[in-house]
This record gives C-alpha cells, structure tokens and sequence, in this order.
C-alpha cells in the first residue's frame, strides 16, 4: 500500500518511517510529489490532520496519512499546543521555539512544569472518503530547565521523560518510538487499519 504523507517535517518522517517498516506500507512524503503544506487552520489537532490529510490526498490521487502534534504545558494552559510548530514566529524554527518556551517558564520551578505531547493521527483511503481512520496517542513528561542529548527533533531537547529517566532527546530513537505520543497513535490506527482489512 502506497500511502501520501502529508507533512514537510523530517523528524516525523523519519519516525512514521521506521514504524511503518515491517509493513507493506510505502510512505512518501508530500514534497516529493510537489505538495505544499495546505494551511492548518483548525482549532483542534483532529480537524488540522484531517484538513492535511484531505488536502494531500486530493492533489496525489492517493490514500493520504497526516499527524497533527504538539507539546501541551500545564503552567501555560495546553500552550504551545497546536501552534507548537510556529510558536517563536518562523514555522518550524526548533531552536527559537526552545528559547522562547525556556523563557516563558524561567520562574515556573520543577514541579510545575508538567506536559505532555499529543498527536492525531489519521488515514483517508481518498480525499472524499466519509469514514477516516483516526488515532490519538499522549505522552506525559515535564519540561526541563535546559536542553539536554542530541537526537529527536522539535523540543525533544526540553522534554524530559520521569517513566524512563530520561530527556527525549537522550532517548534511543526505537525506544522514542515505541513509547511516544506518534508512536502510540500510530501502532493504534495500523491496528484499526488490519483490523478492518480483515473483516472486509
Ligand atoms: P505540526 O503537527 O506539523 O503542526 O507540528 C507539530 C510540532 O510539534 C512540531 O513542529 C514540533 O515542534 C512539535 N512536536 C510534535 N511532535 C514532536 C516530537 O515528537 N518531539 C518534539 N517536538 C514535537
């Protein structure tokens, strides 16, 4: 199965990537077939990964897959949350989203700075189709007083994990996968998707 994935970011390709890889799934992102990202405009994450989703399978022609993600910090009200991407202004600017978010909570001491990561995942057989797939996963953390390890993407850096010990960013990138907020999501919707290949 060949599915369109209907994001510009690297870091979530190269996760879907190598969650999808003992499937039959072939995913190919949108810019290789000259896509643009359509314009989230939504309030919610299911309504902005259905809009991606809907807009890359309509110009493919093919089954189109679109997460919707962000960190959610208690202290600032579920924010950066959806605008997560564009938080510090410029749209995917890692560094200056980390800068900003360390700034805004400089006074919040540890106990406060719970978060967590949520993701929407969904799947459109085609751009018309009624009855998408969707998926949800979250993963619980706290946001950490400076950036800590090198791997992972996005404001893995300031994400620190209690259940292991560790900040995103330190984590191996299997072990990231398997636990995180993408990585729940997505086990959850290829379970949906067998689930329902199998009673047709
Ligand atoms: P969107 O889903 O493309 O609107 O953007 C989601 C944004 O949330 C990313 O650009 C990152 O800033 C952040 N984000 C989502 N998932 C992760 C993750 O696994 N690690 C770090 N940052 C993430």
């Amino acid at each position: 199965m060949k599915l369109v994935l209907a994001s510009g970011n690297a870091g979530k390709l190269v996760e879907l990537r190598e969650l999808l890889a003992e499937g039959a799934i072939e995913l190919v992102p949108q810019q290789a077939l000259g896509i643009a990202d359509a314009e989230e405009s939504a309030s919610t994450f299911v309504e902005n990964a259905l809009i991606k989703a809907r807009h890359a399978a309509r110009l493919s022609g093919l089954p189109a897959l679109a997460d919707d993600s962000g960190l959610c910090v208690n202290a600032l009200d579920g924010a950066p949350g959806l605008h997560s991407a564009r938080y510090a202004g410029g749209h995917g600017d890692a560094a200056a989203n980390i800068a900003k978010l360390l700034d805004v909570l400089r006074e919040v001491p540890e106990e406060q700075r719970s978060a967590h990561f949520h993701c929407t995942i969904v799947l459109l057989r085609s751009a018309d189709d009624p009855a998408p797939l969707i998926a949800e996963g979250r993963w619980p953390g706290r946001i950490l007083q400076a950036p800590r390890g090198v791997g992972g993407f996005g404001y893995d850096p300031v994400f620190f994990d209690p259940a292991r010990g560790l900040g995103a960013a330190e984590l191996d990138p299997a072990l990231k996968n398997r636990i995180s907020h993408r990585g729940q999501a997505l086990t959850q919707l290829l379970a949906a998707l067998r689930a329902q290949t199998h009673a047709a």
